[in-house]
Protein backbone atom coordinates (compact mmCIF):
# COMPACT_ATOMS: atom_id res chain seq x y z
CA UNK A 1 0.00 0.00 0.00
CA UNK A 2 1.56 3.54 -1.08
CA UNK A 3 1.54 6.11 1.68
CA UNK A 4 1.66 9.46 -0.32
CA UNK A 5 2.60 12.48 0.76
CA UNK A 6 2.45 16.25 1.47
CA UNK A 7 4.86 18.41 -0.40
CA UNK A 8 6.35 21.05 1.85
CA UNK A 9 9.80 22.89 1.29
CA UNK A 10 11.31 21.18 -1.74
CA UNK A 11 10.55 17.75 -0.12
CA UNK A 12 8.01 14.85 0.20
CA UNK A 13 6.89 14.83 3.44
CA UNK A 14 5.17 12.27 5.50
CA UNK A 15 1.99 13.22 7.08
CA UNK A 16 2.29 13.12 11.13
CA UNK A 17 -1.52 13.64 11.98
CA UNK A 18 -1.96 9.94 12.20
CA UNK A 19 -4.75 10.62 10.04
CA UNK A 20 -4.87 9.07 6.72
CA UNK A 21 -8.21 8.80 3.69
CA UNK A 22 -8.75 5.91 1.28
CA UNK A 23 -7.41 6.80 -2.77
CA UNK A 24 -9.15 4.31 -4.74
CA UNK A 25 -8.81 3.12 -8.25
CA UNK A 26 -12.41 3.43 -9.07
CA UNK A 27 -12.39 1.02 -12.06
CA UNK A 28 -11.55 -1.63 -9.67
CA UNK A 29 -12.80 -0.53 -6.32
CA UNK A 30 -9.61 -1.18 -4.73
CA UNK A 31 -7.87 1.04 -2.42
CA UNK A 32 -4.91 1.93 -4.13
CA UNK A 33 -3.07 4.08 -1.88
CA UNK A 34 -3.40 6.51 1.47
CA UNK A 35 -3.25 9.63 1.66
CA UNK A 36 -2.37 11.89 5.11
CA UNK A 37 -4.86 14.07 6.41
CA UNK A 38 -3.14 17.81 7.70
CA UNK A 39 -3.32 19.00 11.85
CA UNK A 40 -3.62 22.51 12.04
CA UNK A 41 -0.20 22.32 12.71
CA UNK A 42 1.08 20.77 9.55
CA UNK A 43 -0.94 23.11 7.27
CA UNK A 44 1.04 26.37 10.11
CA UNK A 45 4.17 24.52 9.65
CA UNK A 46 3.54 25.06 4.97
CA UNK A 47 2.20 28.18 5.57
CA UNK A 48 5.35 29.70 8.08
CA UNK A 49 7.72 28.08 5.14
CA UNK A 50 5.47 29.90 2.28
CA UNK A 51 6.03 33.06 4.41
CA UNK A 52 9.27 33.25 4.82
CA UNK A 53 10.23 32.71 0.87
CA UNK A 54 7.50 34.88 -0.65
CA UNK A 55 9.63 38.17 -0.17
CA UNK A 56 12.51 36.74 -2.40
CA UNK A 57 10.18 35.93 -5.28
CA UNK A 58 7.85 38.74 -5.19
CA UNK A 59 11.54 40.81 -5.70
CA UNK A 60 11.87 38.35 -8.73
CA UNK A 61 11.57 40.38 -11.73
CA UNK A 62 7.93 39.51 -13.52
CA UNK A 63 9.99 38.27 -16.95
CA UNK A 64 12.15 35.48 -14.61
CA UNK A 65 9.21 34.61 -12.75
CA UNK A 66 7.25 34.04 -16.34
CA UNK A 67 10.43 31.77 -17.54
CA UNK A 68 9.40 29.39 -14.55
CA UNK A 69 6.24 29.29 -16.09
CA UNK A 70 7.76 29.00 -20.03
CA UNK A 71 9.92 26.01 -18.77
CA UNK A 72 7.18 24.36 -16.77
CA UNK A 73 4.89 23.87 -20.35
CA UNK A 74 7.41 22.03 -21.50
CA UNK A 75 7.60 19.68 -18.99
CA UNK A 76 4.23 19.31 -18.70
CA UNK A 77 4.25 18.51 -22.12
CA UNK A 78 7.21 15.98 -21.27
CA UNK A 79 5.25 13.94 -18.77
CA UNK A 80 1.78 14.38 -20.11
CA UNK A 81 1.04 10.61 -20.97
CA UNK A 82 2.59 9.77 -16.99
CA UNK A 83 0.38 12.42 -15.77
CA UNK A 84 -2.86 11.45 -18.10
CA UNK A 85 -1.84 7.88 -16.34
CA UNK A 86 -1.86 8.91 -13.04
CA UNK A 87 -4.98 10.91 -12.82
CA UNK A 88 -6.93 8.55 -14.75
CA UNK A 89 -6.08 5.96 -12.53
CA UNK A 90 -6.90 8.31 -9.48
CA UNK A 91 -9.74 9.82 -10.84
CA UNK A 92 -11.39 7.07 -13.43
CA UNK A 93 -11.67 9.09 -16.44
CA UNK A 94 -10.72 8.09 -19.97
CA UNK A 95 -6.74 8.82 -21.01
CA UNK A 96 -7.52 10.99 -23.46
CA UNK A 97 -9.94 13.07 -21.25
CA UNK A 98 -7.03 13.11 -18.43
CA UNK A 99 -4.67 14.91 -20.99
CA UNK A 100 -7.46 17.06 -21.72
CA UNK A 101 -7.62 17.99 -18.24
CA UNK A 102 -4.06 18.77 -17.83
CA UNK A 103 -3.78 20.40 -21.40
CA UNK A 104 -6.47 23.10 -19.97
CA UNK A 105 -4.63 23.93 -16.85
CA UNK A 106 -1.44 24.31 -19.17
CA UNK A 107 -3.09 26.88 -21.50
CA UNK A 108 -3.78 28.81 -18.12
CA UNK A 109 0.10 28.20 -17.62
CA UNK A 110 1.00 30.13 -21.13
CA UNK A 111 -1.45 33.39 -20.82
CA UNK A 112 0.71 33.83 -17.42
CA UNK A 113 3.99 33.70 -19.66
CA UNK A 114 2.34 37.33 -20.79
CA UNK A 115 2.79 38.16 -17.07
CA UNK A 116 5.25 41.00 -17.52
CA UNK A 117 2.62 42.63 -19.40
CA UNK A 118 0.03 42.07 -17.46
CA UNK A 119 1.30 43.24 -14.27
CA UNK A 120 2.34 46.13 -15.98
CA UNK A 121 0.31 49.43 -13.80
CA UNK A 122 -0.90 52.64 -15.06
CA UNK A 123 1.15 55.96 -14.93
CA UNK A 124 0.12 59.38 -15.56
CA UNK A 125 2.40 61.93 -16.23
CA UNK A 126 2.01 65.69 -14.50
CA UNK A 127 -0.54 64.90 -12.75
CA UNK A 128 -0.09 68.40 -11.09
CA UNK A 129 2.75 70.73 -11.21
CA UNK A 130 6.24 68.58 -11.41
CA UNK A 131 3.92 65.58 -9.82
CA UNK A 132 3.25 62.20 -11.70
CA UNK A 133 0.81 59.63 -10.35
CA UNK A 134 1.36 55.90 -10.91
CA UNK A 135 -0.12 52.78 -9.61
CA UNK A 136 0.88 49.36 -9.02
CA UNK A 137 -0.03 45.75 -8.51
CA UNK A 138 1.52 43.96 -6.10
CA UNK A 139 1.36 40.18 -4.80
CA UNK A 140 -0.83 39.43 -2.03
CA UNK A 141 1.79 37.09 -0.01
CA UNK A 142 0.75 33.74 0.81
CA UNK A 143 -2.03 32.44 -0.81
CA UNK A 144 -4.09 29.67 -0.74
CA UNK A 145 -6.48 27.17 -3.10
CA UNK A 146 -8.74 23.73 -1.91
CA UNK A 147 -9.86 22.25 -4.89
CA UNK A 148 -12.61 19.36 -6.08
CA UNK A 149 -11.72 15.77 -7.38
CA UNK A 150 -13.15 16.24 -10.92
CA UNK A 151 -10.24 18.18 -12.39
CA UNK A 152 -7.13 17.17 -10.13
CA UNK A 153 -4.86 18.74 -12.82
CA UNK A 154 -6.52 21.66 -14.41
CA UNK A 155 -8.12 23.38 -11.58
CA UNK A 156 -5.12 23.42 -9.30
CA UNK A 157 -3.35 24.85 -12.08
CA UNK A 158 -6.09 27.74 -12.79
CA UNK A 159 -5.16 28.99 -9.57
CA UNK A 160 -1.63 28.16 -8.93
CA UNK A 161 -0.20 29.42 -11.66
CA UNK A 162 -1.32 33.02 -11.79
CA UNK A 163 -1.09 33.45 -8.28
CA UNK A 164 3.08 32.60 -8.24
CA UNK A 165 3.70 34.07 -11.63
CA UNK A 166 1.97 37.30 -9.88
CA UNK A 167 4.75 36.65 -7.09
CA UNK A 168 2.53 34.89 -4.15
CA UNK A 169 2.97 31.91 -2.48
CA UNK A 170 0.73 28.87 -3.05
CA UNK A 171 -0.68 26.66 -0.94
CA UNK A 172 -2.51 23.83 -2.37
CA UNK A 173 -4.79 21.76 -0.98
CA UNK A 174 -6.16 19.56 -3.40
CA UNK A 175 -9.16 16.64 -3.10
CA UNK A 176 -8.12 14.04 -0.93
CA UNK A 177 -9.86 11.93 -3.65
CA UNK A 178 -7.05 11.92 -6.29
CA UNK A 179 -4.24 13.74 -4.45
CA UNK A 180 -1.10 12.50 -6.40
CA UNK A 181 -1.58 14.41 -9.98
CA UNK A 182 -1.12 17.91 -7.43
CA UNK A 183 1.75 16.32 -6.07
CA UNK A 184 3.25 15.66 -9.46
CA UNK A 185 2.83 19.55 -10.43
CA UNK A 186 4.55 20.66 -7.19
CA UNK A 187 7.80 18.79 -8.57
CA UNK A 188 7.45 19.74 -11.73
CA UNK A 189 7.33 23.46 -10.89
CA UNK A 190 10.35 23.22 -8.58
CA UNK A 191 11.77 21.24 -11.20
CA UNK A 192 10.86 24.38 -13.87
CA UNK A 193 12.96 26.69 -11.25
CA UNK A 194 10.39 27.55 -8.74
CA UNK A 195 12.40 28.52 -5.35
CA UNK A 196 11.92 26.21 -2.85
CA UNK A 197 8.91 26.75 -0.28
CA UNK A 198 6.38 28.42 -2.85
CA UNK A 199 4.32 25.93 -3.91
CA UNK A 200 3.61 23.36 -1.19
CA UNK A 201 1.27 20.73 -1.70
CA UNK A 202 -0.61 19.66 1.79
CA UNK A 203 -3.48 17.20 1.79
CA UNK A 204 -6.33 16.81 4.03
CA UNK A 205 -9.89 17.44 4.97
CA UNK A 206 -11.78 19.82 6.74
CA UNK A 207 -9.54 20.02 9.48
CA UNK A 208 -6.75 21.19 7.00
CA UNK A 209 -9.12 24.28 5.09
CA UNK A 210 -10.38 25.31 8.52
CA UNK A 211 -6.68 25.77 9.31
CA UNK A 212 -6.42 27.49 5.68
CA UNK A 213 -9.18 29.69 6.52
CA UNK A 214 -8.16 31.10 10.51
CA UNK A 215 -4.59 31.32 9.18
CA UNK A 216 -4.26 35.47 9.83
CA UNK A 217 -0.97 34.72 7.35
CA UNK A 218 -3.22 33.52 4.49
CA UNK A 219 -4.12 36.54 2.39
CA UNK A 220 -7.13 34.90 -0.22
CA UNK A 221 -8.44 31.75 -0.67
CA UNK A 222 -9.86 30.44 -3.93
CA UNK A 223 -12.08 27.36 -4.02
CA UNK A 224 -13.77 25.20 -6.30
CA UNK A 225 -16.05 22.42 -5.21
CA UNK A 226 -19.72 21.50 -4.33
CA UNK A 227 -22.24 24.90 -3.39
CA UNK A 228 -22.67 23.93 0.21
CA UNK A 229 -18.60 23.73 1.00
CA UNK A 230 -18.41 26.71 -1.39
CA UNK A 231 -20.90 28.64 0.92
CA UNK A 232 -18.84 27.99 3.98
CA UNK A 233 -15.42 28.49 2.62
CA UNK A 234 -17.04 32.33 1.30
CA UNK A 235 -18.21 32.79 4.48
CA UNK A 236 -15.59 31.55 7.04
CA UNK A 237 -12.95 33.28 4.96
CA UNK A 238 -14.80 36.49 4.33
CA UNK A 239 -14.98 36.87 8.24
CA UNK A 240 -11.60 35.95 8.51
CA UNK A 241 -10.53 38.88 6.37
CA UNK A 242 -9.54 37.10 3.38
CA UNK A 243 -9.93 37.69 -0.30
CA UNK A 244 -11.85 34.88 -1.00
CA UNK A 245 -13.63 33.75 -4.58
CA UNK A 246 -15.63 30.32 -4.52
CA UNK A 247 -16.80 27.87 -7.86
CA UNK A 248 -19.89 25.75 -6.87
CA UNK A 249 -22.07 23.10 -8.01
CA UNK A 250 -24.46 23.57 -11.19
CA UNK A 251 -27.38 22.51 -13.19
CA UNK A 252 -26.56 23.40 -16.94
CA UNK A 253 -29.64 23.46 -18.97
CA UNK A 254 -29.46 22.95 -22.63
CA UNK A 255 -32.39 24.12 -24.47
CA UNK A 256 -33.31 22.65 -28.41
CA UNK A 257 -35.18 24.81 -29.87
CA UNK A 258 -37.92 23.26 -33.32
CA UNK A 259 -35.31 24.77 -36.01
CA UNK A 260 -32.35 22.73 -34.41
CA UNK A 261 -30.32 20.34 -36.21
CA UNK A 262 -31.88 17.72 -34.10
CA UNK A 263 -28.34 15.11 -34.99
CA UNK A 264 -26.41 17.75 -34.16
CA UNK A 265 -27.95 18.55 -30.60
CA UNK A 266 -27.92 14.73 -29.97
CA UNK A 267 -24.60 14.09 -30.65
CA UNK A 268 -24.13 17.43 -28.47
CA UNK A 269 -25.81 16.22 -25.50
CA UNK A 270 -24.05 12.84 -25.77
CA UNK A 271 -20.60 14.13 -25.27
CA UNK A 272 -21.87 16.95 -22.45
CA UNK A 273 -23.97 14.83 -20.50
CA UNK A 274 -22.28 11.86 -20.24
CA UNK A 275 -18.16 12.85 -21.02
CA UNK A 276 -16.56 12.01 -17.85
CA UNK A 277 -19.35 10.08 -16.32
CA UNK A 278 -21.20 13.52 -16.29
CA UNK A 279 -18.81 14.53 -13.68
CA UNK A 280 -18.28 17.93 -14.82
CA UNK A 281 -19.78 21.39 -13.90
CA UNK A 282 -19.76 21.96 -17.38
CA UNK A 283 -21.63 19.06 -17.97
CA UNK A 284 -24.91 19.36 -19.47
CA UNK A 285 -27.78 17.87 -17.19
CA UNK A 286 -31.14 18.89 -18.32
CA UNK A 287 -32.26 19.27 -22.09
CA UNK A 288 -35.42 21.27 -22.39
CA UNK A 289 -36.96 20.62 -25.49
CA UNK A 290 -39.21 22.99 -27.18
CA UNK A 291 -42.38 21.49 -27.73
CA UNK A 292 -43.49 18.08 -27.89
CA UNK A 293 -42.70 17.40 -31.14
CA UNK A 294 -39.02 18.69 -30.66
CA UNK A 295 -38.85 16.12 -27.54
CA UNK A 296 -40.12 13.37 -29.80
CA UNK A 297 -37.85 14.43 -32.52
CA UNK A 298 -34.71 14.62 -30.49
CA UNK A 299 -35.52 11.48 -28.60
CA UNK A 300 -35.68 9.66 -31.27
CA UNK A 301 -32.14 10.38 -32.13
CA UNK A 302 -30.82 10.71 -28.68
CA UNK A 303 -32.31 6.73 -27.22
CA UNK A 304 -29.38 4.63 -29.16
CA UNK A 305 -26.32 7.29 -28.88
CA UNK A 306 -27.39 6.86 -25.14
CA UNK A 307 -27.75 2.76 -25.10
CA UNK A 308 -24.63 2.98 -27.74
CA UNK A 309 -22.32 4.66 -24.94
CA UNK A 310 -19.68 2.52 -23.97
CA UNK A 311 -18.60 2.44 -20.42
CA UNK A 312 -15.37 0.93 -19.15
CA UNK A 313 -11.72 1.39 -17.55
CA UNK A 314 -9.21 4.14 -18.90
CA UNK A 315 -7.05 0.76 -19.61
CA UNK A 316 -8.95 0.31 -22.54
CA UNK A 317 -7.84 3.19 -24.02
CA UNK A 318 -10.00 5.02 -27.29
CA UNK A 319 -12.38 2.20 -26.89
CA UNK A 320 -14.34 4.03 -23.72
CA UNK A 321 -16.63 6.95 -23.71
CA UNK A 322 -16.75 7.20 -20.06
CA UNK A 323 -15.28 5.59 -17.09
CA UNK A 324 -16.26 4.53 -13.34
CA UNK A 325 -17.59 6.96 -11.14
CA UNK A 326 -15.28 8.62 -8.39
CA UNK A 327 -16.64 6.47 -5.28
CA UNK A 328 -18.84 3.78 -4.09
CA UNK A 329 -20.64 6.48 -2.39
CA UNK A 330 -20.90 9.29 -5.19
CA UNK A 331 -22.22 5.91 -7.15
CA UNK A 332 -24.92 5.25 -4.48
CA UNK A 333 -26.38 8.71 -4.44
CA UNK A 334 -26.44 8.53 -8.38
CA UNK A 335 -28.36 5.33 -8.15
CA UNK A 336 -30.85 6.99 -5.37
CA UNK A 337 -31.22 9.76 -7.11
CA UNK A 338 -32.41 7.80 -10.09
CA UNK A 339 -35.12 5.95 -7.92
CA UNK A 340 -36.32 8.84 -6.72
CA UNK A 341 -37.06 9.97 -10.65
CA UNK A 342 -38.87 6.93 -11.34
CA UNK A 343 -40.71 7.21 -7.92
CA UNK A 344 -41.31 11.09 -8.40
CA UNK A 345 -42.69 9.88 -12.09
CA UNK A 346 -40.24 10.73 -14.40
CA UNK A 347 -39.95 8.02 -17.57
CA UNK A 348 -36.85 6.61 -17.96
CA UNK A 349 -35.82 6.53 -21.20
CA UNK A 350 -32.82 4.70 -21.06
CA UNK A 351 -32.39 2.67 -17.85
CA UNK A 352 -28.60 2.35 -17.12
CA UNK A 353 -29.58 0.54 -13.58
CA UNK A 354 -28.05 -2.58 -12.96
CA UNK A 355 -24.87 -1.66 -14.83
CA UNK A 356 -21.95 -4.36 -14.26
CA UNK A 357 -18.79 -5.28 -16.68
CA UNK A 358 -16.97 -8.26 -16.38
CA UNK A 359 -13.54 -8.26 -14.81
CA UNK A 360 -14.49 -4.81 -12.53
CA UNK A 361 -17.75 -5.70 -10.64
CA UNK A 362 -16.44 -4.02 -8.02
CA UNK A 363 -15.66 -0.87 -10.18
CA UNK A 364 -18.01 2.48 -9.61
CA UNK A 365 -19.32 2.15 -12.91
CA UNK A 366 -22.53 3.32 -13.41
CA UNK A 367 -24.62 2.76 -16.40
CA UNK A 368 -26.11 5.49 -18.77
CA UNK A 369 -29.32 6.85 -17.79
CA UNK A 370 -31.77 9.65 -19.59
CA UNK A 371 -35.32 10.68 -18.30
CA UNK A 372 -37.72 12.10 -20.23
CA UNK A 373 -40.98 13.79 -18.36
CA UNK A 374 -38.95 15.53 -15.58
CA UNK A 375 -40.51 18.23 -13.85
CA UNK A 376 -39.04 20.98 -12.12
CA UNK A 377 -40.50 19.98 -8.34
CA UNK A 378 -38.64 16.75 -9.05
CA UNK A 379 -35.51 16.26 -6.42
CA UNK A 380 -33.26 14.58 -10.27
CA UNK A 381 -34.26 17.82 -11.37
CA UNK A 382 -33.55 20.47 -8.53
CA UNK A 383 -30.24 18.31 -7.50
CA UNK A 384 -26.35 18.55 -8.85
CA UNK A 385 -26.70 14.32 -9.61
CA UNK A 386 -23.08 14.71 -11.05
CA UNK A 387 -23.36 11.41 -12.73
CA UNK A 388 -24.19 9.92 -15.95
CA UNK A 389 -28.19 10.94 -15.98
CA UNK A 390 -29.50 13.35 -18.31
CA UNK A 391 -33.21 14.49 -17.63
CA UNK A 392 -35.26 16.08 -20.50
CA UNK A 393 -37.54 18.57 -19.50
CA UNK A 394 -40.70 19.47 -22.33
CA UNK A 395 -40.92 23.28 -22.37
CA UNK A 396 -44.40 24.82 -24.06
CA UNK A 397 -42.50 27.85 -25.79
CA UNK A 398 -39.09 29.79 -25.76
CA UNK A 399 -39.91 31.99 -23.14
CA UNK A 400 -41.18 29.28 -21.00
CA UNK A 401 -37.51 27.30 -21.57
CA UNK A 402 -35.75 30.44 -20.98
CA UNK A 403 -37.76 31.11 -17.54
CA UNK A 404 -37.14 27.32 -16.63
CA UNK A 405 -33.37 27.99 -16.42
CA UNK A 406 -33.23 31.67 -14.96
CA UNK A 407 -35.43 30.04 -12.16
CA UNK A 408 -32.71 27.03 -11.07
CA UNK A 409 -30.62 27.92 -8.52
CA UNK A 410 -27.63 27.69 -10.51
CA UNK A 411 -25.73 29.47 -12.87
CA UNK A 412 -23.02 27.72 -14.04
CA UNK A 413 -23.51 26.90 -18.07
CA UNK A 414 -26.13 27.08 -20.33
CA UNK A 415 -26.58 26.58 -23.85
CA UNK A 416 -28.98 27.09 -26.83
CA UNK A 417 -29.44 24.97 -29.83
CA UNK A 418 -31.19 26.96 -32.77
CA UNK A 419 -30.27 28.14 -36.24
CA UNK A 420 -32.30 31.28 -35.78
CA UNK A 421 -29.56 34.22 -34.87
CA UNK A 422 -32.37 36.37 -33.45
CA UNK A 423 -33.38 33.74 -30.51
CA UNK A 424 -29.91 33.11 -29.80
CA UNK A 425 -28.79 36.59 -29.55
CA UNK A 426 -32.15 37.49 -27.22
CA UNK A 427 -31.24 34.42 -25.11
CA UNK A 428 -27.51 35.08 -24.70
CA UNK A 429 -28.29 38.81 -23.53
CA UNK A 430 -31.63 37.66 -21.33
CA UNK A 431 -30.15 34.43 -19.20
CA UNK A 432 -29.15 35.07 -15.81
CA UNK A 433 -25.89 32.42 -16.26
CA UNK A 434 -22.32 32.99 -15.92
CA UNK A 435 -21.01 31.12 -19.68
CA UNK A 436 -23.67 30.56 -22.34
CA UNK A 437 -23.11 28.07 -25.58
CA UNK A 438 -24.47 29.07 -29.26
CA UNK A 439 -24.88 25.49 -30.94
CA UNK A 440 -21.72 25.12 -28.46
CA UNK A 441 -22.74 22.33 -25.57
CA UNK A 442 -19.90 22.97 -22.69
CA UNK A 443 -19.22 26.74 -23.46
CA UNK A 444 -15.98 26.51 -21.34
CA UNK A 445 -14.34 29.65 -21.98
CA UNK A 446 -10.11 30.06 -22.93
CA UNK A 447 -7.38 30.88 -20.56
CA UNK A 448 -7.53 34.71 -21.68
CA UNK A 449 -11.64 35.00 -20.85
CA UNK A 450 -12.31 34.32 -17.47
CA UNK A 451 -14.45 31.24 -16.26
CA UNK A 452 -17.17 32.02 -13.63
CA UNK A 453 -20.87 30.93 -12.87
CA UNK A 454 -23.43 33.03 -11.64
CA UNK A 455 -26.23 32.64 -9.06
CA UNK A 456 -25.12 29.58 -6.13
CA UNK A 457 -22.86 28.24 -8.39
CA UNK A 458 -20.36 31.45 -7.72
CA UNK A 459 -20.03 33.28 -4.38
CA UNK A 460 -16.99 36.31 -5.31
CA UNK A 461 -16.64 38.62 -7.98
CA UNK A 462 -13.91 37.81 -9.60
CA UNK A 463 -14.05 35.06 -12.23
CA UNK A 464 -11.01 32.66 -12.48
CA UNK A 465 -8.31 33.06 -15.00
CA UNK A 466 -7.57 35.36 -17.67
CA UNK A 467 -7.14 38.52 -16.32
CA UNK A 468 -9.24 38.56 -13.37
CA UNK A 469 -6.78 36.10 -12.02
CA UNK A 470 -4.54 38.68 -12.60
CA UNK A 471 -7.02 41.13 -10.29
CA UNK A 472 -7.77 38.53 -7.55
CA UNK A 473 -3.58 37.68 -6.78
CA UNK A 474 -2.41 41.49 -6.82
CA UNK A 475 -3.07 44.22 -4.72
CA UNK A 476 -3.39 47.76 -6.50
CA UNK A 477 -0.72 50.18 -4.88
CA UNK A 478 -0.97 53.91 -6.06
CA UNK A 479 1.51 56.28 -5.84
CA UNK A 480 1.67 60.04 -6.02
CA UNK A 481 5.24 61.92 -6.27
CA UNK A 482 6.91 65.11 -6.71
CA UNK A 483 10.93 65.19 -6.79
CA UNK A 484 12.84 68.51 -5.43
CA UNK A 485 15.36 69.54 -7.98
CA UNK A 486 18.36 67.33 -8.23
CA UNK A 487 21.43 66.37 -9.85
CA UNK A 488 20.99 65.16 -13.50
CA UNK A 489 23.05 61.59 -13.93
CA UNK A 490 25.68 61.14 -16.83
CA UNK A 491 25.57 59.26 -19.59
CA UNK A 492 25.13 54.65 -19.77
CA UNK A 493 26.29 54.01 -22.60
CA UNK A 494 25.80 50.07 -23.20
CA UNK A 495 22.83 47.88 -23.83
CA UNK A 496 20.85 47.14 -20.63
CA UNK A 497 19.66 43.35 -20.84
CA UNK A 498 17.39 41.15 -18.88
CA UNK A 499 20.18 37.91 -18.27
P1 LIG B 1 -16.45 18.95 -2.55
O1 LIG B 1 -17.16 20.20 -2.23
O2 LIG B 1 -16.89 17.70 -1.86
O3 LIG B 1 -14.89 19.09 -2.24
C1 LIG B 1 -14.13 20.15 -2.73
C2 LIG B 1 -12.99 20.44 -1.77
O4 LIG B 1 -13.53 20.83 -0.51
C3 LIG B 1 -12.08 19.25 -1.51
O5 LIG B 1 -10.75 19.69 -1.48
C4 LIG B 1 -12.54 18.75 -0.16
O6 LIG B 1 -11.49 18.15 0.58
C5 LIG B 1 -13.01 20.01 0.53
N1 LIG B 1 -14.10 19.74 1.49
C6 LIG B 1 -15.04 18.75 1.40
N2 LIG B 1 -15.86 18.81 2.48
C7 LIG B 1 -15.45 19.85 3.23
C8 LIG B 1 -15.91 20.41 4.46
N3 LIG B 1 -16.97 19.92 5.11
N4 LIG B 1 -15.25 21.48 4.96
C9 LIG B 1 -14.20 21.99 4.32
N5 LIG B 1 -13.71 21.49 3.15
C10 LIG B 1 -14.33 20.43 2.60
O7 LIG B 1 -16.53 18.78 -4.15
P2 LIG B 1 -16.03 17.58 -5.04
O8 LIG B 1 -16.97 16.42 -4.84
O9 LIG B 1 -14.58 17.33 -4.87
O10 LIG B 1 -16.23 18.19 -6.50
C11 LIG B 1 -17.45 18.16 -7.18
C12 LIG B 1 -18.18 19.48 -7.05
O11 LIG B 1 -17.38 20.54 -7.52
C13 LIG B 1 -19.44 19.54 -7.89
O12 LIG B 1 -20.44 20.18 -7.15
C14 LIG B 1 -19.04 20.38 -9.08
O13 LIG B 1 -20.10 21.05 -9.74
C15 LIG B 1 -18.11 21.35 -8.44
N6 LIG B 1 -17.23 21.98 -9.40
C16 LIG B 1 -17.44 23.27 -9.71
C17 LIG B 1 -16.64 23.90 -10.63
C18 LIG B 1 -16.85 25.34 -10.99
O14 LIG B 1 -15.94 25.94 -11.56
N7 LIG B 1 -17.97 25.93 -10.66
C19 LIG B 1 -15.59 23.19 -11.25
C20 LIG B 1 -15.40 21.86 -10.88
C21 LIG B 1 -16.22 21.26 -9.96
Amino acid sequence: MQELTHYIDGAHVKGTSGRFADVFNPATGEVQAKVPLASKDEMDKAVQIAAKAQPAWAAVNPQRRARVMMKFVDLLNRDMDKLAEALSREHGKTLPDAAGDVQRGLEVVEYCIGAPQLLKGDFTDSAGPGIDMYSMKQALGVTAGITPFNFPAMIPMWMFAPAIVCGNAFILKPSERDPSVPLMLAELMEEAGLPKGILQVVNGDKEAVDAILEHDVIQSVGFVGSTPIAEYIYGKGCSHGKRVQCFGGAKNHMIIMPDADMTQAADALVGAGYGAAGERCMAISVAVAVGDDTADRLLEKLVPKVEALKVGPYTSGNDVDYGPVVTAAAKANIERLVQTGIDQGAKLAVDGRGFKLQGYEDGFFVGPHLFDNVTTDMDIYKTEIFGPVLSTVRAENYEDALKIAMDHEYGNGTAIFTRDGDTARDFANRINIGMVGINVPIPVPLAYHTFGGWKKSMFGDLNQHGPDAFKFYTRTKTVTSRWPSGLKEGGEFSIPVME
